[in-house]
């Protein structure tokens, strides 16, 4: 059996981006998991002694506070510079992005909508800076029996895919005068994910690596297996079942925006090491 990995796959800018920022500032602690990777965060607690707090209330004057990748509240960012706790800002600038947007474009009168999950950390941050609060939709169909203004500005999560972001666009469009579109879908979703297809169209079973509350790492899943039935989802070499591979001739590989690479390859080792061993 072949192993092949996909043309884009794993660590995108803002996680390598933050990892950095976080080995940069030894003996602090994340406000939230810096990434959606629970094997990554234990390394930076062991080698960095970079810890990891849910509260931002645990933090205190001098403190220092890495904020995740997929950034916080407005009010709770406030908060942590009123108490003088030391910020340390590693949102993802694409994450910063509709940030703004929302911040700019209630500001100027319009309603919001995001078409994200209302209760991924990334929209709860994103949401908290429309001045007027936001309305967060999944389908078009949220949007049936609402009523909005008729300027809106549309914002996505950064890790949607975006032919269903096209689908809440293209129901807003012909009802209501002014919708301005902001494509806040990240290059580095889309680019895993196009490669994620492709290669599942060859493949007779697919591996995708990340973890399990990931979205975006979901995301790559749902394509993965839209086109290999044999498609599975892991976050380490000790999910792999072998008989997964039995009279499989191309394995595709692939793994999510917050997988290090030195999980992926103890995925790859492990599989080359029990099925040449069959
Ligand atoms: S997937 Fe995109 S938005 Fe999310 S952290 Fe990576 S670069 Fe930033």
């Amino acid at each position: 059996m072949r192993i092949e990995l996909a043309e884009s796959y794993g660590f995108c800018f803002g996680v390598k981006r933050a990892i950095k920022i976080a080995e940069e500032n030894q003996n602090s602690a994340t406000y939230g998991p810096l990434i959606h990777n629970s094997k990554e965060i234990e390394r930076l607690n062991r080698d960095f002694s970079v810890g990891l707090s849910e509260d931002h209330k645990t933090f205190k004057s001098g403190d220092r506070a890495v904020i995740r990748t997929h950034g916080i509240p407005k009010n709770e960012l406030e908060e942590l510079m009123e108490r003088k706790v030391e910020v340390v800002d590693a949102t993802c600038p694409y994450v910063t992005k509709p940030q703004q947007i929302c911040q700019e474009m209630s500001e100027r009168g319009y309603d919001i909508v995001i078409f994200g999950d209302d209760a991924h950390p990334e929209i709860k941050g994103v949401k908290s800076y429309a001045k007027d609060g936001a309305l967060v939709v999944t389908s078009p169909k949220d949007l049936e029996d609402v009523k909005l203004k008729d300027k809106i500005a549309l914002v996505a999560q950064t890790t949607r895919r975006v032919e269903d972001y096209l689908e809440v666009a293209s129901y807003l469009i012909p009802r209501h005068k002014e919708v301005r579109v902001f494509n806040t879908i990240c290059n580095a979703t889309f680019d895993n994910q196009e490669a994620v297809r492709k290669l599942s169209k060859r493949a007779d079973v697919m591996i995708i690596i990340g973890g399990k509350n990931s979205s975006n790492t979901k995301q790559l899943y749902n394509i993965a297996k839209d086109n290999c039935d044999d498609s599975y989802l892991i976050e380490d070499e000790s999910e792999l079942d072998f008989f997964w591979f039995e009279n499989k001739e191309l394995c595709g590989i692939s793994a999510g925006a917050s997988t290090p690479d030195w999980i992926i390859q103890k995925v790859i080792d492990s599989i080359e090491c029990r099925v040449n061993a069959l």
